[in-house]
């Protein structure tokens, strides 16, 4: 089922763990973020960025995540990153997309406010939360490049920037960065630590991939909610497409390397391509946070159900199953982040 991120950013916020958020390029990203949020009965945040939905438009990837929502019982949200601007959110809203981002960070703090008010207000009226960013995460994520360092949010400004605009959560600046990292990332921890008891929504992390695991986990018990990724899983699917291309030069099924980053975690065995980057998507998946694949079961209704290895829908007797159900399973994405 296709659900808002409310109750589940407001849950994660209360039991302490984070969702995990991951943009998707394609059909097989959808797929494959689907399978690895089954496997481990985890709610899932799928994403799109601007750059992304200029070239599909925002109706192709709300048909391929609305289509597997339907086939799931985790909690599925869809989610527009980064919107650049007013019109973008209005038209992810308009085509049914269940969270969305205004990012004025690139605005004065003024200007961003004026941005991010207009559109919390457009989402509270259709019951849409608004992610809203303060303060930069350095880096390049498609079209939006950031320069120089990274200057960390402030609290205080933290707490009218909420007040102020209605923003349901916010992306903070903390030291993290978009893209590749060139050098060791550092969170620094205290001053999440110092907004996450300045502000009450829910705080979200950007440029996650490249973290240390042991890096988010703290972040996380500092109060991060939601934690996104998005060149971790390029780079998994590209060099798993690629891998699969190298070793079957003569495939022309472009269905074979699209799955093949994802398939060899369905079986838990070696693909066709024993390529570890081909194994990488899957294993990033189910890996993340440690201990991620340790089901911890018993909780959710689901459990005994294996929709994934069949790919059918799940068996659950109440479909869909409800994001609270999933509360305790949170700490299966991020296992050593739980707080206590
Ligand atoms: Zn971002």
């Amino acid at each position: 089922m296709l659900v808002t991120t409310k109750d589940m950013l407001l849950d994660a916020q209360k039991n302490h763990y984070a969702v995990g958020a991951f943009n998707v390029e394609n059909l097989e990203f959808v797929m494959a973020v689907l399978a690895a949020a089954e496997e481990t009965k985890s709610p899932v945040i799928m994403q799109t960025t601007s750059g992304t939905i200029k070239m599909t438009g925002l109706d192709y990837f709300y048909g391929m995540v609305k289509a597997a929502a339907e086939r799931t019982s985790v909690p599925v949200a869809l989610h527009l990153d980064h919107g650049d601007g007013y019109d973008r959110c209005m038209k992810a809203l308009r085509t049914g997309y269940t969270s969305v981002m205004i990012d004025g960070s690139h605005e004065t703090f003024e200007d961003n406010i004026a941005l991010t008010k207009l559109v919390a207000d457009a989402g509270a009226a259709m019951g849409v939360p608004v992610e809203a960013e303060l303060g930069k995460v350095g880096g390049k994520e498609d079209d939006v490049e950031v320069e120089g360092e990274s200057p960390y949010t402030d609290p205080d400004e933290a707490r009218e920037f909420v007040e102020r605009t209605g923003c349901t959560s916010l992306a903070i600046g903390v030291g993290t960065s978009h893209g590749v990292y060139t050098a060791e990332p550092h969170i620094e921890q205290d001053v999440v630590k110092a907004i996450r008891a300045a502000v009450d929504v829910p705080l979200v992390l950007h440029g996650t991939s490249g973290v240390p695991d042991e890096q988010v986990a703290e972040a996380v018990k500092n109060g991060i909610c939601k934690v996104n990724y998005a060149t971790e899983l390029r780079q998994a699917f590209t060099k798993g497409f690629m891998a699969y291309m190298a070793e079957n030069p003569t495939c022309f099924d472009p269905k074979k390397p699209g799955q093949a980053p994802w398939a060899a975690r369905k079986t838990s065995t070696p693909c066709v391509s024993s390529s570890p980057e081909a194994l990488r998507l899957g294993a990033f998946f189910i890996g993340r946070g440690s201990g991620g694949s340790e089901l911890t079961g018993g909780a959710s209704p689901c459990s005994g159900a294996a929709p994934f290895r069949q790919m059918t829908p799940c068996r659950c007797p109440v479909p869909p199953c409800p994001p609270r159900a999933f509360a305790a399973l949170g700490d299966i994405t991020f296992g050593n982040a739980k707080r206590g």
